[in-house]
């Protein structure tokens, strides 16, 4: 019987290493998996040419929030008679609407652990095609003409090597083709961490934490980028910061959103 001609590709990359160089059309990322191979988001396993995000495995595991969820922030909610989840229910936002495609709890909040710190920096790619498949439908009727990752401080850059929210903006920027923005907006504060702050503890964290690079102008229409949202603190005070510099219409899209309960 003959085999599929992809498959068989598939099974022979990479065995020979002169392979490489035989096919022209050869993607520089396919060049890249072999010099650091690329690993599943999820179990952490070497990834085979044939799985280009995640392994097979944990794909069939893998949960998107589903069901009736937050108008404003797209949390999961228990009933569709609710609109709103408790947290916006209680609070105003800056940011018209956002998403996120998972909820953060099990595999993902430990997939989230080690892309912040556990140098897999490498998973944004899997996040950003996530984050543009579940929020297709807002994302075309939003039209965004600017990607913004919340920035991190140059303290915890040089720390960590990298900014968790930019990797994943940078990525969903390809995905979309339009531009995402590193450089206009900068964090002044190095805040501390958000977790276990009540909600006033939180703002006044927060509050002047952002600053617009001098000079610096944004376009309208603007998609915050950030890996968790828990009460949208962080995107508030982005938010804000954001309109300083022109944006007027501004949605988030996050890797996860934390569950109700924990709020
Ligand atoms: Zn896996
Ligand atoms: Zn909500």
């Amino acid at each position: 019987m003959r085999k599929n001609p992809d498959r068989r590709k598939e099974d022979r990359f990479p065995q020979r290493k002169d392979d490489i160089w035989r096919n022209g059309t050869l993607r520089a990322e396919k060049i890249a998996g072999l010099l650091y191979p690329r690993r599943c988001p999820f179990c952490d396993g070497l990834l085979s040419a044939g799985e280009p995000y995640l392994c097979r495995r944990c794909a069939g595991n893998l949960n998107f929030i589903r069901g009736p969820v937050c108008m404003k922030c797209g949390r999961p909610l228990e009933s569709d008679t609710m609109e709103y989840c408790d947290s916006c229910r209680r609070r105003e936002h800056r940011f018209i609407q956002g998403f996120a495609p998972f909820t953060y709890r099990g595999m993902v909040q430990d997939s989230i652990t080690r892309f912040k710190y556990g140098n897999r920096a490498e998973y944004a790619g899997f996040y950003a095609a996530a984050i543009r498949k579940h929020g297709s439908v807002h994302l075309e009727e939003w039209k965004p003409e600017l990607i913004l990752p919340v920035p991190i401080h140059p303290d915890r850059y040089r720390k960590r090597g990298y900014n968790q929210a930019e990797e994943v903006g940078r990525h969903l920027s390809r995905e979309l083709g339009i531009p995402c923005a590193t450089n206009e907006i900068y964090r002044r504060k190095n805040t501390r961490p958000q977790k276990g702050l009540t909600p006033s503890m939180r703002r006044k964290n927060l509050s002047d934490a952002f600053a617009v690079r001098d000079g610096a102008r944004l376009p309208e229409r603007v998609l915050l980028v950030d890996d968790i949202y828990t009460t949208g603190t962080t995107l508030d005070a982005l938010a804000e910061t954001a309109e300083e510099a022109g944006a007027c219409r501004i949605w988030f899209a996050c890797i996860s959103i934390a569950p109700g309960q924990s709020l």
